[in-house]
C-alpha cells in the first residue's frame, strides 16, 4: 500500500519535474503571477485614488457650503441695511443728515447716501467719513446713470432696486467697482423721493463676509466672463484650487460670488480610510512578496524531493541486492525490483503478505515461522547474515544469504526489518565447482601415492614371498627324503607355520593398500586418534623399514573421538610422515626417529580439540622454501608431486582445524594440525 503511494508519489514528481522544465507551463505560472502581481497593484491605485477623490469632494462640498453661507450673510446685511434706510426715511429732513452719517461711519461698504426728489434731483447726500468722497474725481451726474435706473425700478417694484455695478475712477488714481441701492419714499402712498446708498463692493465684501470666510477662501464678485469685480480673502500659492460660484440674485441685479478655496492636495495619507486602505495594501504587498519566496522556497525543496527520489527510484532499480522491509507484525511493507526478480513474485503479489510466504519452500515453512517468531521477537542478532532457501513462482530452490536488520524511523522507534537478500546460487556453484577439483586433486594425489606405494609394496613383498619360497623349498625337501625323522616332520610343521605367516603378513600389506585405495567415502564419522594412527601403521610402517626409520606413536590417554573424515586424515597423516621420513633419507643422518604425537589441546571455548605432530629430525625447511610450501606443486623432489602439504592443508581447514609447521631443534622440523572433537 505504502510503496504503491510511493509509486504514485513518485510518477507525480517525476511528471511534476519533467512539466517544470517544459517552458509553457512555467511562462503560463510566470504570467499568472505577473497578472496577479498587475491586479493588486491596480486595486490598490484605485483605492488610493477614490480615497483622494473622495478627500477633495469633501473639500469641494465644505467650499460650497462656505460659498452659500457668505451669499446667505451678505443677503441678510444687505436686507439689514434696506431696512436701515427705511428708518432713515422715516427720519425728519434736518436729523436724517447725522442718521445718515452714523450708518455711514457703521457700514464702511457704504460710500455715499443721497436723497432725491421724485424728479430726479439731488437735495440732501452725506458722503462716507471713513474716506475721501467717492465722487470727486468723477461727477455724480456723469455716472449717475445706472442709479436712475435702479430708482426706476424701484419705482416699479414699490420697493428696494439696485443698480448694476460699474467702475469708479478715484482722484487716487485707482478706481472701484460700485452698486447702487435705490429705496423709493411714499408717502400715503405718493412718491416723494428716492434714497440711494452707493455701495463699494470692495468694501461689501470686506466687511460682510471677509472676518468670516476670507481667511481660508479668496472671495470675489464676479461678471459672467469671468471678470473679478472686488475681490478679498487670503491669497495661498502653491496649493491645489477649489472654486465654487453662488448667485446672489438682488432685486434688479443679480451678482455672482465666486469663492477660491486652496487647500493642500489631499496628499497621501489625507485621512485614517487612505492611510488604513494604504496600510493593508502595503501589508497586503508585503504578505504576496513573502508567499512568493515561500512559493520558490517550496518549488525549490520540491525540486530537490522530486531529484532525490529519482535518485533513490534509479538506486533501487540498479540494485542487485534484493531489499525486504517488513513491519512489526511480519508483513511485508516493501519489496524492491532486485527482489521481485529473484523470487518471480510481482511487488502486488507480495506487499501486506505475511508468513507463509509465497517464496518459502513447502516443506520450510514451519522452520521459517519458527525462524520468524525469533526474529520478531527481538531475539535475532541483528546485522548478522544467515543462509536460508528460497523458492521462485516456478518452483525452483535457490539458496540465500539474509541480513535482517531494525528498521529504525525518523522518530528514532523501531517500525520493522528491513532485510537485505543476496542470490549466492552462483557462489554456490563455483564453489562446487572448486570442491570438485579439489577432489579430482585428490584423488590424483592418491593414486600418486598409491603408484608409490605400489613400488614400495613390490620391494616389501619380496621379504615375505622369498620367504615363503624358501620355507616352501626346504619344506619339499625334507618331505623328500625317504628317511625322514619325526624331527624332520617337526621342521616341516614349523615351516609350514613360517609360510602361513609370511602370506598373512603379505596379505595385510596388500589389503592395507587396497583398503587405502577403495575407502572413498565422504562421510565424516566419531574416529578414535588411535585408530587413526594405527590404519595408516602398515603402510607407515613399510616406508620406515625401507628408509631404515624408527617410528614411536605417542598418544594420550583418554582421547575424545574425532569428528572427521576418515580416509582424508589418514591421507594427511600419511603425507606427513612420508614427508618427515624422506627429509631424513640422507647419509648423514644417522639416527632417525620419527615421531607421531597425539594430545588435547583446548583452542577454542566448549569444544575440545586433538592435536596431532609429526616430528622429524631431517633436513629441517629453507626460508624460501617455507614461503612456498603449501602452493600446490611446490616440490623440491625428483620424483615429487607437490601436492601434498596443499592437500593436507585443505582438508585440515574444511574440518575446522590448521595446519602448521616450525623448525625442531637441533634439527628438523614438526608438522602439527588440529581436529575438533566429536560431539559427545
Ligand atoms: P612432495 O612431497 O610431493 O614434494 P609436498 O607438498 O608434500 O610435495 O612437499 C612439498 C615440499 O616441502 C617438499 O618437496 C619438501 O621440499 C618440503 N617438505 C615437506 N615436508 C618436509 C619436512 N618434514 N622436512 C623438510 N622438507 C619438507
Amino acid at each position: 500500500m505504502r510503496d504503491r503511494m510511493g509509486n504514485r508519489l513518485r510518477r507525480a514528481l517525476a511528471s511534476w519535474t519533467a512539466a517544470e522544465s517544459a517552458s509553457p507551463w512555467s511562462l503560463r505560472r510566470r504570467s499568472l503571477w505577473a497578472a496577479l502581481v498587475a491586479l493588486v497593484i491596480a486595486v490598490l491605485v484605485t483605492l488610493v485614488w477614490l480615497a483622494g477623490r473622495y478627500e477633495a469632494s469633501q473639500v469641494q462640498a465644505e467650499l460650497e457650503r462656505d460659498a452659500a453661507d457668505a451669499v446667505s450673510d451678505l443677503r441678510s446685511s444687505l436686507s439689514r441695511h434696506v431696512q436701515a434706510v427705511q428708518a432713515l426715511q422715516a427720519q425728519s429732513a434736518e436729523f436724517r443728515q447725522a442718521a445718515a452719517l452714523a450708518l455711514l461711519r457703521q457700514n464702511r461698504e457704504w460710500l455715499r447716501v443721497e436723497w432725491r426728489d421724485p424728479q430726479w434731483h439731488v437735495h440732501q447726500h452725506a458722503d462716507s467719513p471713513l474716506r475721501a468722497p467717492a465722487f470727486e474725481r468723477t461727477p455724480r451726474q456723469e455716472v449717475a446713470n445706472d442709479a436712475l435706473q435702479a430708482c426706476q425700478r424701484a419705482r416699479r417694484f414699490n420697493g428696494p432696486a439696485y443698480s448694476s455695478t460699474y467702475f469708479l475712477p478715484q482722484s487716487d488714481g485707482l478706481g472701484m467697482e460700485v452698486m447702487e441701492l435705490c429705496l423709493p419714499q411714499l408717502q400715503l402712498g405718493q412718491l416723494v423721493g428716492f434714497t440711494v446708498v452707493t455701495y463699494g463692493l470692495q468694501e461689501l465684501l470686506a466687511e460682510r463676509v471677509g472676518a468670516t470666510f476670507g481667511r481660508r477662501n479668496e472671495m470675489s464678485f464676479v461678471e459672467p466672463d469671468g471678470t473679478r469685480l472686488a475681490i478679498t480673502g487670503a491669497h495661498r500659492r502653491g496649493l491645489r484650487m477649489f472654486t465654487t460660484q453662488q448667485l446672489l440674485d438682488l432685486p434688479g441685479h443679480t451678482l455672482v460670488l465666486r469663492m477660491d478655496g486652496r487647500r493642500a492636495e489631499p496628499d497621501l495619507f489625507p485621512n485614517v480610510l487612505t492611510a488604513l486602505v494604504t496600510g493593508m495594501s502595503i501589508a497586503l504587498i508585503t504578505v504576496m512578496v513573502l508567499l512568493v519566496k515561500d512559493s520558490r522556497r517550496r518549488l525549490k525543496a520540491e525540486r530537490d524531493l522530486a531529484e532525490a527520489l529519482a535518485f533513490r527510484k534509479a538506486m533501487e532499480d540498479s540494485l542487485v541486492t534484493g531489499l525486504r522491509a517488513r513491519d512489526q507484525q511480519g508483513r511485508i511493507t516493501y519489496v524492491n525490483p532486485a527482489f521481485c526478480q529473484m523470487v518471480g513474485w510481482e511487488a502486488e503479489d507480495l506487499l501486506g503478505r505475511n508468513a507463509p510466504m509465497p517464496y518459502w519452500p513447502p516443506e520450510m515453512v514451519d522452520e521459517y515461522q519458527q525462524r520468524q517468531a525469533i526474529r520478531l521477537a527481538g531475539n535475532a542478532p541483528p546485522r548478522e547474515g544467515f543462509e536460508s532457501v528460497f523458492m521462485r513462482q516456478d518452483g525452483t530452490r535457490f539458496p540465500v544469504l539474509i541480513i535482517e536488520a531494525p528498521l529504525i524511523s525518523v522518530q528514532g522507534e523501531q517500525t520493522g526489518w528491513m532485510g537485505a537478500v543476496i542470490d549466492i546460487s552462483e557462489q554456490r556453484r563455483v564453489e562446487e565447482l572448486s570442491r570438485a577439483s579439489q577432489e579430482r586433486l585428490q584423488a590424483t594425489a592418491r593414486l600418486a601415492t598409491v603408484g608409490e606405494m605400489a613400488s614400495l609394496l613390490s620391494h616389501e613383498l619380496n621379504q615375505p614371498l622369498a620367504a615363503i619360497a624358501s620355507y616352501a623349498n626346504g619344506s619339499l625337501n625334507l618331505l623328500r627324503d625317504p628317511g625322514a625323522q619325526p624331527q624332520t616332520l617337526e621342521d616341516v610343521h614349523m615351516a609350514l607355520r613360517r609360510i602361513a605367516e609370511q602370506a598373512g603378513r603379505a596379505g595385510r600389506v596388500i589389503n592395507s593398500v587396497h583398503d587405502f585405495v577403495r575407502r572413498r567415502d565422504q562421510a565424516r564419522e566419531a574416529v578414535a586418534p588411535q585408530a587413526l594412527l594405527d590404519a595408516i601403521a602398515p603402510l607407515v610402517n613399510l616406508q620406515a623399514r625401507k628408509l631404515q626409520v624408527r617410528v614411536l606413536t605417542r598418544v594420550e590417554p583418554k582421547l575424545p573421538a574425532l569428528w572427521c573424515d576418515r580416509t582424508m586424515v589418514e591421507q594427511v597423516l600419511l603425507n606427513l610422515a612420508r614427508n618427515g621420513m624422506q627429509s631424513m633419507d640422507r647419509p648423514d643422518c644417522l639416527d632417525r626417529v620419527l615421531v607421531l604425537q597425539a594430545k588435547r589441546v583446548t583452542l577454542k571455548a566448549q569444544q575440545s580439540w586433538v592435536e596431532f605432530a609429526v616430528t622429524d629430525v631431517g633436513t629441517g625447511i629453507e626460508a624460501d622454501v617455507a614461503t612456498q610450501l603449501f602452493t600446490p606443486f611446490f616440490t623440491t623432489k625428483a620424483e615429487g608431486m607437490g601436492l601434498g602439504l596443499s592437500l593436507c592443508r585443505t582438508v585440515v581447514e574444511q574440518h575446522g582445524g590448521h595446519l602448521e609447521f616450525e623448525a625442531q631443534q637441533p634439527k628438523g622440523t614438526v608438522f602439527r594440525f588440529t581436529l575438533p572433537a566429536a560431539a559427545p
